[in-house]
């Protein structure tokens, strides 16, 4: 039974591609203004669980539920206005246009980025860009063209397009592959920051990482939840050992 305290609430949640199941009958809870780390080997089906909650990919059976509302019958976009975020690996930033430009481009109600030239941004787009670009510490580059932008800043200004949504839940697929050490140490900064009023769920491979990030830590094995807790408790656990840290 669904605890109505949670932000998410997976309950048996399954997919099957091609009598195959990538997640079978997974149950989990993910809390206000929680930051949780989802690891586990290759093919584990931590992407697939996260196409499923955003609504990529639709469920076979099982049911998510998003501040006690269900979500699994929902289209993606729809899921995106009522508070669910995700950002893939791959930057799908607008390139030639400035900082300011891509976070404006990303305001629910503004303007079309392929229109309306000559559209006056309005006072309340501007502000919200102000707040974003400094949640994201790029509040000195907005004048910059996103395509000059180092890759750490990239990686940055397209959670900031996804922050001008105002997301509830913010998914992040590897939010540090191919950053320096400072890039790192500053998404480290960036996600405990977003998670103050957010709940967040990031999939990553670094140890070190996600030792420094998560408030809880689920390990995924087979479509299945292995070990669930503390990073000290699940890097303790015999069977997560065996079927990844040991590796
Ligand atoms: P992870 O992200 O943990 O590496 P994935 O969620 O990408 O794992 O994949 C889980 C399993 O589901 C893998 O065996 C993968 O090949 C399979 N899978 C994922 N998506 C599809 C799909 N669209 N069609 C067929 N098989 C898929």
């Amino acid at each position: 039974m669904s605890n109505t305290n949670f932000a998410l609430a997976v309950e048996d949640l399954t997919v099957s591609f091609d009598g195959f199941k990538a997640i079978d009958n997974l149950t989990l809870y993910i809390d206000k203004n929680e930051l949780r780390v989802i690891i586990g080997p290759n093919g584990a089906g931590k992407t697939t669980l996260l196409d499923l909650i955003c609504g990529k990919t639709k469920a076979s059976g099982g049911s998510i539920k998003f501040k006690n509302e269900e979500l699994t019958a929902l289209d993606e976009h729809i899921r995106v206005r009522r508070g669910i975020g995700r950002k893939f690996q791959t930057p799908s930033i607008y390139e030639n246009l400035s900082v300011f430009q891509n976070l404006e481009v990303s305001f629910p109600s503004g303007r079309s980025v392929f229109g309306a030239l000559g559209f006056k941004c309005t006072d309340e787009v501007k502000a919200r860009v102000q707040v974003v670009a400094e949640e994201i510490g790029l509040a000195e580059v907005l004048d910059k063209e996103a395509g000059l932008l180092s890759h750490g800043q990239k990686q940055w200004l397209e959670i900031g397009m996804l922050l001008m949504q105002e997301p509830e839940l913010l998914m992040l697929d590897e939010p540090i592959a191919g950053m320096s050490a400072r890039e790192r140490e500053l998404t480290a900064d960036l996600l405990q920051r977003i998670c103050k009023n957010r709940s967040v769920i990031v999939i990553e491979h670094d140890m070190e990482f996600v030792k420094q990030i998560a408030h809880k830590v689920t390990v995924m094995h087979q479509g299945k939840i292995l070990a669930e807790g503390s990073m000290e408790t699940v890097q303790a656990d015999p069977k997560v050992i065996d079927v990844y840290l040991g590796h």
